[in-house]
């Protein structure tokens, strides 16, 4: 049995303790047993934010919705925004090679964005945009329940993370992210600007794949 508190006041308040289980943010957002198609539909032509005004496609998501891993970008671009697929683009090719480099195909992962709607101009989403939209991410993950999630790049990881720490901060470390190993690397778009970046890249690759069990490709 707990100490019991006491007020200025001499009143004696009983400490509850309290079962540990998702807080209520979180708990708001799950949906127990629902499927990424649920998820979909609750998305629908969706309108909660300002970048649904200039989109052609909603880019939800694309892959195995059993994966064990999961990438996470920032947000669809000019391909993706047409196509309504993510990473289709040349940051996209990029990152198809690094999963093929794991061994794995496309079909395998799950793909998806922190948000599902092209930000104008490849613009960084607003803060207020991501606070609307991550929900549907955090119900995606969920569903999915993967081993590994990986964040491509500062804004998914910092959403997911809740930080505003730079990504070179922590990227390549491992945390738990609601019964998913979390790790961060950089996004794809930054590796064809900086390809130097590809080695750093390819040790946090590694390290997801030894969680996975997976070789890389023989070539
Ligand atoms: N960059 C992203 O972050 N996501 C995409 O889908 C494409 C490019």
């Amino acid at each position: 049995m707990a100490t019991p508190l006491t007020t200025k006041a001499g009143l004696s308040l009983p400490i509850i303790s309290v079962p540990s289980g998702p807080t209520l943010f979180e708990a708001a957002e799950r949906v127990p047993g629902e499927t990424l198609d649920d998820i979909r539909a609750d998305l629908g032509e969706c309108t909660r934010c300002r970048l649904h005004k200039a989109r052609t496609k909603i880019v939800f998501g694309v892959g195995n919705p059993k994966a064990e891993l999961v990438f996470v970008g920032e947000g669809p671009g000019h391909d993706e925004d047409i196509q309504g697929e993510p990473f289709v683009g040349r940051a996209g090719k990029l990152l198809t090679q690094m999963i093929e480099a794991m061994s794995l195909r496309r079909e395998d992962v799950y793909i998806c964005n922190v948000v599902k709607c092209r930000p104008p101009e490849n613009r960084l989403p607003d803060k207020d945009e991501i606070a609307v939209c991550s929900p549907f991410l955090l119900r995606q993950l969920a569903a999915i329940q993967p081993k590994v999630i990986c964040c491509l790049g500062a804004c998914s990881a910092q959403t997911l993370l809740a930080t505003n720490q730079g990504i070179s901060r922590f990227r390549g470390e491992w945390f738990d992210f609601r019964g998913s190993k979390l790790i961060a690397t950089y996004h794809p778009a930054y590796l064809l600007r900086n390809p130097p970046a590809k080695s750093e890249v390819w040790k946090d690759l590694q390290k997801v794949m030894a969680v996975l069990g997976l070789q890389p490709k023989k070539r």
